[in-house]
């Protein structure tokens, strides 16, 4: 499409959020200040009556060349399992920007780190039973580990890690990603769940200990159906984004897949978010992708 002039062109205002405070001297008076402008779409301009400074909000998708409708298309689609070159037939097909491999794995990288944290800033009400397990995941032919970690009560994936080795190291780090000791801890045998367990939570009392990590025997115990469960649906989806390229994308495609199993899949058991169920509610619109980034951007 194109347009014969600037003025007959329809600018699409994208800005849907309001900042709280002002950038530079944190003043909370702050007025409308006419538009800034891309090719496609405007964005609300705020004015300090404090500093005088003008500025507008970064909503997650500056200096971005693609539509932010489709870069949340894209990593909604990768994270339902379409394939990447599944996902850039369909954009090539149906809309005006063509999408390319890289372009996908550039916009799942850049929200990985966005929303690396993004869950700290809650109170999550977590149930403090904690299952920790491992898989194994296709990198390069080589194979590695995806380690995670959930709370049974609310399905929340507490941690996760990505490592080359099924390690002491590995499994020590997993459990350093959480900021509270378990009630109880549930693993399987892997003896780098006891080392640890041991350097992360242990106690001088080995009794004491013994209560709170339990060694489950995979088939036999019944106390780890729902996490084998939901084990089963990790695994299922990672089998579909198999042969990582490389260490760092798939680092960055698990960070998000962990946001994305938190915050925008639904549960069936549940009928909820895991963080919905652990009593935060950001009341996502239609678009949960676009509307997360549009919350993890917020600096105030
Ligand atoms: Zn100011």
């Amino acid at each position: 499409m194109k347009y014969k002039n600037n003025k007959s062109k329809k600018y699409k205002n994208v800005s849907v959020i309001k900042p709280k405070a002002c950038p530079f001297c944190k003043s909370k008076t702050l007025i409308k200040w006419g538009f800034r402008f891309n090719h496609t779409t405007k964005k609300q301009r705020w004015k300090c009556k404090s500093c005088s400074e003008t500025f507008t909000l970064d909503d997650g998708f500056f200096k971005m060349k693609h539509k932010k409708e489709v870069v949340t298309q894209c990593i909604s689609l990768y994270m339902n399992g379409l394939s990447l070159r599944k996902i850039k037939e369909h954009f090539n097909q149906f809309s005006d920007y063509g999408v390319s491999h890289q372009s996908v794995l550039n916009w799942i990288r850049r929200y990985a780190i966005l929303l690396k944290d993004f869950q700290r800033k809650f109170d999550l009400k977590l149930s403090g039973q904690y299952h920790a397990d491992e898989i194994f995941v296709k990198c390069k032919k080589e194979q590695h580990y995806f380690w995670d970690m959930i709370d049974k009560g609310t399905r929340v994936l507490v941690s996760s890690h990505y490592s080359e080795k099924r390690d002491y190291q590995s499994a020590k780090i997993l459990f350093l990603k959480t900021e509270n000791k378990p009630i109880n801890l549930f693993t399987d045998s892997l003896p780098s769940y006891n080392k640890a367990f041991r350097k992360v939570w242990g106690s001088r009392n080995r009794k004491e200990d013994k209560k709170i990590w339990i060694k489950l025997k995979a088939d036999k115990d019944k106390r780890n159906n729902i996490v084998e469960r939901i084990q089963g649906t990790i695994r299922q989806r990672i089998k579909v984004m198999r042969n990582f390229k490389d260490k760092k994308s798939a680092e960055a495609i698990l960070s998000l897949f962990v946001v994305y199993y938190n915050f925008i899949r639904v549960h069936q058991g549940i009928n909820k978010t895991p963080i919905e169920e652990a009593g935060v509610n950001l009341n996502l619109g239609k678009n949960k992708w676009l509307d997360l980034i549009y919350c993890a951007s917020q600096k105030n």
